[in-house]
């Protein structure tokens, strides 16, 4: 009796007619579990298939699901049951039976998913800034900086010349730019009422603003979480505690998150104004008696023009992350074009696409440093053999080293062979699909398997 053990999204959608039919007939002896369920003994079936939508299950998901379940990945097989229901409603039970008859009649591929962790260092590109060495500091996470290095990927690793030292990590660290959001001329900087945040958190404690107008001017770029919060904080405390008159001029509202979104609720129940305005067109001069800032600006709601007298201006900087060039650092001319996202930094979240490579954005070293950290204890699941080159077919076209997106192909120097590294494989199939050798095998992931019986309606 071949046991095979089901995960289901809803259980009764299989009727038991047909389950003893199949236990009679084929000797399948199915178990069904609900997908949640907790089952205590995976290495018991012969078999495991997941009966759900095949699109939610990447191969590293079912990489990690093998690792934790303790099994041979090939021995998870997805059924695409979302598709082939709406697809072939009539013949649903006979491509199903034909799924599993094909699977059970494949021997299975010698495969272990296996965790790789990487080394716990980082080398930081060109150099930390204070803020995130003190953040890798506190994480006890080692940092190496030389600049004067080049780099090559071992494995999960990145190995540094001439110094020999291996690194789990490169965290690039763009140099930024700081500017006003706004240009001010300097008579409007000797009023002395244009100020920054950290002034109005100590002045706030001391001073009652009762009556005053004060006008927050917040750029797009380089706010963090933290000085949108504390800005919702302080205009919501000057607005109730001291009945201020509070404007925020904004160009973007960063209401993403629920503890930002309450925050921005909360400011504006108290009366706080919100304006979105385009600061390129915003003006700012003293007032005649040189006590307050006039500020104009159109809105950009209704396109109105307004004119404020404001006894503060609390300005927060314009941070840009200035174009960095990792090239020279990396022993290959191909990591250039892996890299391409960082030549706009501002728009890369912590990682530009590479395993191991992070970006740190100017206020958001803390919650980089909690990515790398668990990236470096926890490391990635990859399964071992799985992709195979085949020595005697493979012509050295270099078809496949071209095509990996993960730069998981190398050449081996020694004896000019092709090999696939497991760890960075992804398992996505491009270069055997490339191979004009038909070189490449992935083993127990063939398409055609059941690609055929569903194109058939079932019928095959
Ligand atoms: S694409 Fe195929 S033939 Fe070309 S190098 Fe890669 S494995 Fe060899
Ligand atoms: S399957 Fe091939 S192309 Fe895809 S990641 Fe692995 S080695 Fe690269």
């Amino acid at each position: 009796m071949t046991k095979l053990l089901w995960l289901v999204d809803n259980p009764l959608l299989l009727p038991d007619f047909w389950l003893e039919k199949m236990e009679k007939e084929k000797g399948w002896k199915i178990e069904i579990r609900d997908r949640e369920s907790k089952v205590l003994n995976f290495i018991d079936y012969d078999r495991i298939f997941i009966l759900g939508d095949s699109l939610s299950f990447t191969r590293e998901r079912l990489s990690l699901l093998a690792y934790e379940w303790k099994v041979n990945p090939s021995k998870i097989q997805v059924f695409p049951w979302e598709e082939v229901k709406i697809v072939f409603p009539q013949s649903f039970f006979s491509i199903l039976e034909q799924f599993i008859a094909q699977s059970l009649a494949k021997p299975l591929a010698p495969l272990v998913a296996e965790r790789v962790v990487p080394e716990n260092k980082v080398l930081v590109l060109p150099q930390a800034s204070q803020t995130l060495d003190q953040a890798l500091k506190e994480k006890g996470i080692e940092t190496v900086v030389a600049p004067s290095s080049t780099l090559r990927r071992e494995g999960i690793n990145f190995h540094l010349f001439p110094s020999g030292d291996t690194v789990g990590a490169v965290v690039v660290s763009p140099p930024e730019e700081i500017t006003p959001p706004v240009s001010f001329s300097s008579e409007v900087e000797d009023t002395r009422k244009l100020v920054d945040l950290k002034f109005m958190e100590k002045e706030i404690e001391k001073k009652d603003f009762r009556g005053e107008t004060i006008i927050f001017l917040l750029p797009k770029r380089g706010v963090t979480e933290k000085e949108w919060l504390q800005t919702f904080y302080l205009s919501r405390l000057l607005a109730k505690r001291d009945r201020a008159e509070i404007f925020v001029l904004v160009e973007e509202v960063l209401v993403a998150g629920e503890n930002l979104e309450k925050e921005y609720r909360q400011a504006r129940s108290c009366g706080v104004i919100f304006e979105k305005v385009t600061f390129s067109s915003l003006f700012a001069q003293p007032t005649l008696d040189m006590r307050g800032i006039e500020v104009e600006f159109t809105t950009e709601r209704d396109r109105l023009k307004r004119k404020i007298k404001a006894d503060w201006l609390v300005s927060l900087p314009e941070r840009n992350v200035l174009p960095f060039d990792l090239a020279p650092f990396f022993d290959s001319d191909r990591i250039e074009e892996a890299i391409l996202p960082l030549a706009n930094p501002n728009l890369s979240s912590f990682s530009p696409g590479i395993e191991g490579i992070f970006v740190s954005l100017p206020g958001e070293e803390k919650n980089l440093v909690q990515v790398i950290e668990k990236y470096l204890t926890q490391g990635i699941v990859r399964e071992r053999g799985r992709v195979e080159v085949n020595e005697e077919k493979c012509i050295l076209c270099l078809t496949c080293l071209r095509t990996c997106p993960w730069r998981a192909v190398a050449i081996e120097k020694e004896r000019k062979k092709t090999r696939v590294n497991w760890e960075l494989c992804h398992l996505c199939g491009l270069c055997a699909s490339f191979c004009p050798a038909h070189a490449i095998e992935i083993k127990g992931l063939s398409f055609e398997d059941w690609l055929s019986p569903v194109s058939l309606g079932g019928e095959k």
